[in-house]
């Protein structure tokens, strides 16, 4: 297998591909000029991050592998309890239960034959330790604060110096983590899988208009770190790169305290409001009833349908059909770990000041930043951009893709072809040498509606299916 080239993932958290372009991207922009892009490219819902990261490392939807959020609950960890994903949450996860995912990741994949995976993550603690969740010895994860193995800390630290503090743009932070990446990942460990994680244009998209200068700062400081990359490439040609976001952004038109609404407006219709927990996911909202009770979704549903901010709604399958309801299961929610409901916020292709489409209500922030999390279209599409010696050069792809491709992908170009059932499939249409079997893009609309007092809600949901894998185009109510 020696001769076979490595692969590396560049995550860039939150980039649009409308951002990938030479005023704002000059070094990225060349390399996609060179290279495979996907202009098609879907996150899955809900369009957060460690959502869309775990389904880029396992290949499959989020009621696969077991995380519809950045906040959610474990119901086999504890079934009354909204935690947050970070790495101490899922120290205690798998202390109890073991391993978090539902299905094994590249790094397990890898293991097996003995290869090894290598990451370098300045993103959320959580985003970080779901790369290698169970702590294989062939996955290296390296964070500011903290390591897998762990003993590897020090070590980073006495060779690369103490991480500079954390800051908005994260400049320093971004030029140690890429200074890491080429000097000890890619030339020493040499790893089959290298990942790279950068927490921006994102943490500055939430603390700024979309479009505006600061999410323009953040992106050129990304941008000089892919020009670094690709100075080394030049000369290490038998690396494909992945370049790759996890959502895209919209703008927040309005911020709705959704917990607080709930427990006041809603005290009087349920006799035990506890029971409704609620994880807030930025554009969307998971519910979970404990105990499930499908009378209590039916008085939810009625009450969200009648707020301005209410958009999506989808049910666990569990409760059959209910009324106005999509599925979980059209959109890969559906799973041992599904919410009983999940709301998107309402989303409108409106644009804001700086012209930059999608606006949508958000559970926190601030009025005129960015936000994702929703159904949107905007959130729903993001970056993909393939670059080294298995991409064609200089291509556009229309077909759809998805997170949920980028293990296959990567597992194809090193040279497995496992049996296991992954929701994402091979992205051969942008790899040379693959024999394409044509296939029909369906596209599919599913439409819905429910009355309550003079309240009509009516919400759609376009989904794209290739080969057997669906993407989620958008979501919206009229
Ligand atoms: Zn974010």
């Amino acid at each position: 297998m020696e001769d076979l080239s490595k692969v590396l993932i560049f995550g860039i958290d939150g980039l649009q591909l409308s951002q990938v372009i030479p005023e704002k991207m000059p070094n990225l922009s060349k390399l996609k000029s060179r290279g495979t892009f996907w202009s098609e490219h879907h996150s899955v819902f809900p369009t957060v991050t460690r959502v869309n990261t775990v389904s880029m490392l396992t290949g499959c939807n989020p009621g696969t592998h077991g995380l519809a959020g950045n906040y959610v609950v474990l119901r086999d960890y504890d079934p009354s309890e909204v935690i947050p994903l970070l790495q101490p949450e899922l120290e205690e996860v798998t202390a109890k239960i073991g391993p978090v995912l539902k299905v094994p990741n590249i790094v397990n994949i890898i293991a097996k034959y003995g290869l090894k995976f290598a990451a370098v993550n300045i993103g959320s603690t959580g985003n970080a330790y779901l790369h290698n969740y169970d702590k294989s010895p062939n996955g290296i994860v390296i964070h500011p604060e903290f390591c897998i193995p762990d003993t590897l800390e020090q070590d980073i630290q006495d060779r690369f110096g103490k991480w500079p503090a954390k800051t908005l743009y994260d400049e320093d932070r971004q030029e140690k983590a890429m200074e890491i990446l080429l000097s000890y990942v890619l030339d020493e460990l040499d790893p089959s899988v290298a990942m790279f994680w950068s927490n921006n244009p994102d943490t500055v998209q939430h603390a700024s208009p979309v479009g505006g200068q600061m999410s323009d700062k953040a992106l050129s400081i990304v941008d000089n770190q892919i020009g670094k990359l690709s100075r080394y490439i030049d000369a290490n040609k038998n690396m494909n790169i992945l370049f790759v976001s996890d959502h895209g952004y919209s703008t927040i038109k309005d911020t709705v305290n959704i917990a607080d609404n709930i427990k006041k407006e809603m005290v009087h219709l349920i006799p035990d409001i506890d029971q409704i927990l609620i994880a807030p996911n930025g554009g969307s909202v998971l519910f979970y009833i404990n105990p499930p009770d499908v009378k209590v979704i039916e008085t939810l549903i009625d009450y969200l349908i009648q707020q301005p901010w209410c958009g999506n709604l989808l049910t666990s399958s569990k409760f059959g059909d209910i009324e106005g309801s999509v599925d979980l299961g059209i959109t890969g929610l559906e799973g041992e770990r599904s919410p009983d409901l999940v709301m998107s916020f309402r989303w409108e292709n409106l644009m804001n000041e700086f012209s930059v489409p999608g606006v949508a209500y958000n559970s926190g922030g601030v009025k005129g930043n960015g936000l994702h999390g929703s159904m949107g279209f905007s959130e729903q599409h993001c970056t993909l951009i393939g670059f080294g010696p298995d991409f064609h050069e200089g291509i556009e792809v229309k077909i759809p893709s998805g997170n949920i491709d980028v293990a296959p992908t990567v597992l194809d170009l090193i040279g497995i072809n496992d049996t296991f059932k992954m929701d994402g499939r091979v992205l051969s249409e942008g790899l040379v040498g693959r024999n394409l079997s044509s296939s029909e893009i369906l596209k599919k609309e599913i439409f819905k509606e429910r009355k309550i007092h003079s309240t009509q809600y009516r919400q759609q949901i376009d989904i794209s299916e290739y080969k057997g894998s669906i993407y989620i185009d958008q979501g919206k109510v009229f």
